[in-house]
């Protein structure tokens, strides 16, 4: 399997290639040149195979030879290595919780496939690779803790001041080893924005070895296609094909399963939840996109105003609006819309929601009016306790905090505060080395 550039200057470039440049040389995004089918029988079989072999199963073309077998195997295994429960909470939707990874988020998945795939990649390496990623919450703290201590490596977080809950905090501050928080006095765009622009400065590049670990990054992306498969692998047999709802913001999680769903996963119909930052539902209305401003919400990992990876699902469905316009809804879902749907499921169901899976929620439960009796999933990205103002001013109930963070929350937090500014960060990058 070759990679392309969506802006098309590169030359393309194999798995290995691909995940660790992060990005093309041009700036773009690198997106497979075929997307394959899943082998004859697979769906079928879903329920009686274990995570681990769908994991492989889904992943081995897109990482082709870059691999032995046994290794991709071992990845799989490690990267899925906690449960992903499907768990009724109406009887006609379900919560795929994607949240029993060690930071408590999706973004596990994805971190911990793609950490290990730069380890084996950097096994001979004697130069330090610095992975350098933007994070609006959690992306941040599943890369460091897949990478914590991880020899050669040295991770390298922006995060928006002050716009992370004190959980997420911690889990981008306190690790400590090879793992170093820049809070930038700045939004979520700021982050991405430096981030990307040191990958396009030579100056950096020639004294660090550059990945970027966000879910540009394909050894992120692609993996997140596995969990959509787990969804329909515990459906009731005999099930209709589901309308799956996905909390977005830079929108990787859904772009891979609109993935999976082309390589055969039956998926009914998809359902993109935002909050106010609300780009792609604009686009899905109109056909016209524009890059906006992020704003700041309760859900504020989806708080992206141009999100990356739209390019790959107009690049998915060649930029037909009426072919993505057909397969997949867009919602712009309000605070009050989020709180009150956090408070109401809460109290009719017992099922505490977080901020992002409430969006899909309440985008979900809309879409359904008019779809009766079509089984609706969202993905519950998060945990609660990650977003305990949010939850608990909706439910007036503590989130109860899991103890697996009893040690974590009493570490000491170290940050660099950082202007948004390149001049800021290039200082930073070209001087630590
Ligand atoms: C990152 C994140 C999202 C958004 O995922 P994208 O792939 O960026 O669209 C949603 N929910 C939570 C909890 C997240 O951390």
């Amino acid at each position: 399997m070759l990679y392309y550039s969506l802006n098309r200057q590169s030359a393309p470039a194999d798995f290995r290639t691909a995940a660790v440049a992060g990005q093309a040389p041009d700036g773009g995004l690198y997106f497979p040149e075929s997307i394959p089918r899943f082998p004859a029988g697979f769906v079928e079989s879903l329920a009686s195979l274990s995570p681990a072999d769908i994991a492989y199963t889904t992943l081995q073309p897109y990482v082709g030879h870059t691999m032995p077998e046994a290794v991709l195997r071992e990845i799989c295994a490690a990267a899925v290595d906690f449960p992903f429960p499907l768990v009724p909470v109406t009887e006609q939707i379900s919560a795929l919780e994607l949240f029993h990874g060690p930071t408590l988020a999706f973004k596990d998945v994805g971190a911990r496939f793609m950490s290990r795939c730069l380890g084996y990649f950097s096994r001979h390496e004697t130069r330090p690779v610095t992975v350098l990623v933007a994070t609006s919450g959690d992306t941040g703290g599943a890369v460091a803790s897949g990478f914590l201590g991880v020899p050669g490596v040295e991770v390298v977080i922006l995060y928006p001041s002050g716009k992370v809950s004190p959980v997420q905090e911690q889990q981008l501050t306190a690790l400590g080893q090879n793992v170093i928080a820049l809070e930038v006095r700045g939004n979520f765009d700021d982050c991405q924005r430096l981030v990307k622009q040191a990958f396009r400065d030579e100056a950096v590049t020639s004294r660090r070895r550059l990945t970027s670990a966000n879910s540009i990054n394909v050894a992120r992306w692609l993996p997140q296609q596995v969990y959509y498969c787990y969804a329909v692998a515990q459906q009731q047999a005999g099930s209709a094909a589901p309308v799956v709802a996905v909390p977005s913001g830079n929108f990787g999680n859904l772009c891979a399963g609109l993935l999976a769903y082309t390589s055969g996963l039956p998926v009914g119909h998809f359902v993109a939840a935002c909050n106010a930052n609300d780009a792609v539902p604009a686009y899905l209305k109109s056909g016209s996109y524009s890059a906006q401003v992020a704003v700041a919400t309760l859900s504020n990992a989806m708080d992206v105003g141009d999100p990356s990876n739209f390019s790959r699902i107009l690049e998915l469905f060649s930029h037909e609006h009426p072919v993505i316009q057909q397969l997949l809804s867009g919602y712009s879902v309000t605070d009050a819309d989020t709180t009150a749907t956090i408070r109401r499921v809460h109290d009719q169901t017992g099922y505490l929601l977080d901020p992002h899976g409430a969006v899909a929620y309440f985008a979900l439960e809309d879409y359904l009016r008019q779809q009766p009796g079509q089984p609706g999933i969202f993905l519950e990205t998060a945990h609660p306790v990650k977003f305990p103002d949010a939850v608990e001013q909706a439910t007036g109930h503590t989130v109860p905090i899991p103890a697996a963070l009893d040690e974590l929350l009493s570490r000491q937090k170290h940050s660099i505060l950082l202007e948004p500014t390149y001049e800021a960060l290039r200082a930073y990058l070209l001087e630590t080395t």
